[in-house]
């Protein structure tokens, strides 16, 4: 357990300034060299990891080393390969009057950074921001997630071995510590989780003029048409829809089907379930995080559901569950579900189907599937997303040459590989002159000059 707002917060807020005046984080060495430290102290302790991911979770290994561990460690390699590239100035041509002149553009850290991050991947939403904001040579305060406390004193540990003190800095707590952080003057901000934190923590950086980015959540919905491989949708929808038994931001939330497709796409989902989570002793779905969240989730069941398993609610195991005939004012669709959990409703208009997207708040994530790329585009330029991918789910979060990040009510900003540098740093004008005359020079007494300026300006 955390001892509730056991930091002076404003005290390492101020030795992390300190810190960054001293200006070692300007020196790309320096950042390579930590970021290196963190990769060595993720690959040393992987089964630690894999362990306080259990404990949190009960995240089947093979999730947690996947979207956790190999994405964070792939991450960090990505940085390490491209920094010397990205940190380079970007050379800029001059106008005419300038010369002679050299300009450039540099990417400028912001100096103190806060990250402050949710539970559902807790070690990779954690370090995966971090990651960039080291490298764009910032000092960093992380906030894990206390609903994540084994993850959470992990991290604490990992960070201190791999950074020196004043550079990057764990707090753990819970609501103490987050209100603490919010009186404080970063310079940028970084949050991850619900919307109505979000509010929060976007209130205390307009308060202090700072650049933020906003990582919240939302319905992301899954469309499918008519022209589609079933069993390959299908198949594909059940092993992203329940990875981390739903607990993913980008999860599809819902399914909208072709009225002709409804009662085959939801059998064929329930069967395709039932061999995926086959072992009922040792099954492969992780657990719902609180008891508030699994009563959430159970609330939101209809009696007609379709159940794959049995609900052991003290271990928090929700059995995954299809709703199907759902409507768009069913008790699943007021909010996003965050659970394993999936209303399919079907439609018989596609163009009253998007009419009623549209009314619901920009998701993070747009799922299409269809063959035909009139179908997916049609619905691509309706709904507005942070992120689209026709065919599949979620996976679209691994490529790290994609920025991620949300639009409107699911979020502001980018980050992730190049996005992660550019988010993380400012672009710093810098033009440098040299004391040569001024053959264009505006200067006083202008009587006379107006009018040869306006040809030689044409
Ligand atoms: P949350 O808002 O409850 O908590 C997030 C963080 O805010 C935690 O570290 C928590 O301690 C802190 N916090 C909570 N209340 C606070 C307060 N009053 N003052 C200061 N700090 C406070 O969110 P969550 O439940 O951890 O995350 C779930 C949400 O996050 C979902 O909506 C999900 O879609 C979204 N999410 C988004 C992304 C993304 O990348 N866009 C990723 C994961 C989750």
């Amino acid at each position: 357990m955390f001892v509730e707002n056991s930091y002076d917060l404003p005290a390492l807020l101020e030795s992390q300034e300190r810190f960054f005046f001293s200006q070692k984080t300007r020196s790309l060495d320096f950042r390579i060299a930590a970021l290196q430290r963190l990769a060595d102290g993720i690959e040393g302790r992987t089964d630690e990891i894999l362990e306080a991911l259990s404990s949190d979770l009960g995240k089947p290994g093979l999730e947690a080393y996947v979207s956790e561990v190999y994405f964070t460690l792939s991450e960090l390699r990505y940085f390490l390969k491209y920094l010397p590239a990205w940190v380079k100035p970007r050379r800029a041509g001059n106008p005419f009057y300038f010369f002679p002149a050299k300009s450039e553009v540099r990417h400028e850290p912001f100096g103190t950074s806060l990250i402050v991050a949710p539970w559902n991947y807790p070690f990779q939403l954690s370090l995966s921001p971090l990651i960039a904001s080291v490298a764009a040579g910032n000092c960093v305060m992380l906030k894990p997630s206390e609903l994540a406390p084994a993850t959470a004193a992990l991290l604490e540990e990992l960070i201190r071995e791999a950074f020196e003190p004043g550079h990057v800095t764990v707090v753990n707590g819970g609501l103490e510590v987050g209100k603490g952080l919010l009186d404080l003057p970063f310079k940028h901000w970084l949050y991850t989780g619900s919307e109505k934190v979000g509010r929060l923590y976007a209130e205390a950086a307009a308060k202090h003029l700072a650049p933020m980015v906003l990582e919240l959540g939302g319905k992301c919905p899954c469309v499918l048409d008519q022209n589609i491989d079933l069993d390959q949708a299908v198949e594909r929808i059940a092993s992203t829809k329940f990875f981390n038994a739903g607990q993913t931001c980008i999860a599809p939330d819902f399914i909208l089907v072709p009225e002709a497709l409804h009662d085959a796409f939801s059998e064929k989902l329930k069967v395709a379930l039932e061999a995926i989570f086959v072992d009922p002793a040792a099954p492969d779905l992780a657990r719902i995080v609180s008891p508030s969240h699994y009563k959430r989730l159970r609330e939101l069941i209809s009696d007609d559901s379709i159940k794959v398993g049995d609900d052991d609610e003290s271990k928090l195991f929700l059995a995954p569950r299809i709703l199907p005939r759902a409507g768009w004012d069913s008790p699943a669709m007021a909010d996003e579900i965050f659970g394993p959990v999936l209303p399919v409703i079907a439609y018989r208009d596609i163009d009253a189907a998007l009419t009623e997207l549209q009314k619901l708040p920009s998701p993070l994530a747009l799922y299409v599937f269809s063959r035909e790329k009139s179908f997916q585009e049609k619905v691509a330029s309706a709904i507005q997303s942070g992120a689209v991918c026709f065919n599949d789910a979620i996976k679209q979060a691994t490529v790290l040459e994609l920025p991620f990040g949300g639009v409107g009510a699911s979020g502001m900003g980018r980050y992730r590989g190049r996005a992660g540098f550019e988010a993380f740093t400012y672009a710093r004008a810098v033009t440098k002159r040299y004391f040569f005359k001024d053959f264009f020079a505006i200067k006083p007494p202008y009587k006379g000059q107006l009018e040869r300026m306006r040809k030689l300006l044409k």
